[in-house]
């Protein structure tokens, strides 16, 4: 198997020399942009298999690198922002970016995102499947039901699309604009609160103790992502 091809998108040299040489140690191939005018360029000649994404580039946003991958690709983003860009970081999931990571951040944690998204990657290749598995849970989306450990999870309507939603993004946060939306078709302030409520009791049928949250994971002030079980 081919190693991976990484796009890696940062002006700042220390920032991408850390990147570029635990990409090197890593066993990935790597290509570099320096702003985003070159992203757009190397993305679309080379397709890279992942992007890793700095929001503060010197010719434009990096929001708007996104926008502008989006128009023809899926290819895997995550997103590099520093703290004071807490808001462009929610942009940029809405815009279609899959993961970010906070700066500074450690090498380990960039190569879990990685291994992340690559397992995304992997889960996806197969024809999209009308019954979906992880760990205990079994979403079935043919019949509309759910299973934890083959006991059916007695969801009210909205708790199931919530789960749908989850399930067919796993891997991915979604912000709380990008579920409101899907689930209600609006975004209003009270639709945060309304999802914060059947968050909660969605997860409490699902998980085995509140502490320890094995499927759903928050990100505080950002939204929610199903993670993949091993
Ligand atoms: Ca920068």
């Amino acid at each position: 198997m081919n190693k991976p091809l990484i796009l890696v998108v940062e002006d700042d040299s220390s920032v991408k020399n850390l990147i570029t040489t635990t990409l090197k140690a890593h066993d990935y191939r790597y290509l570099v942009a320096g702003n985003g005018e070159t992203a757009i360029l190397e993305a679309s000649s080379h397709n890279p298999d992942i992007v890793l994404l700095d929001l503060g580039l010197p010719d434009m946003d990096g929001v708007e690198v996104i926008h502008k991958i989006r128009s023809w690709s899926t290819m895997p983003i995550i997103v590099i922002s520093a703290r004071s860009e807490d808001t462009d970081k929610i942009d940029a999931l809405d815009a279609g970016a899959d993961d970010y990571l906070t700066k500074p951040f450690s090498v380990e944690e960039l190569l879990a995102r990685l291994r992340v998204v690559q397992r995304r990657l992997s889960m996806m290749t197969p024809v999209e499947s009308s019954v979906f598995v992880n760990g205990a849970l079994r979403v079935d989306y043919a019949a509309g039901c759910a299973y934890l450990d083959d006991q059916e999870l007695h969801l009210t309507p909205i708790e199931y699309k919530l789960l749908c939603l989850l399930s067919r993004n796993v891997g991915k946060v979604l912000t709380h604009t990008f579920i409101t939306q899907n689930i209600w078709g609006s975004n209003w302030e009270n639709d945060v609160a309304s999802l914060r409520v059947f968050m909660a009791t969605l997860r409490k049928k699902l998980e085995q103790g509140p502490d320890s949250p094995q499927y759903i994971q928050t990100h505080i002030g950002v939204g929610y992502r199903m993670i993949k079980t091993e």
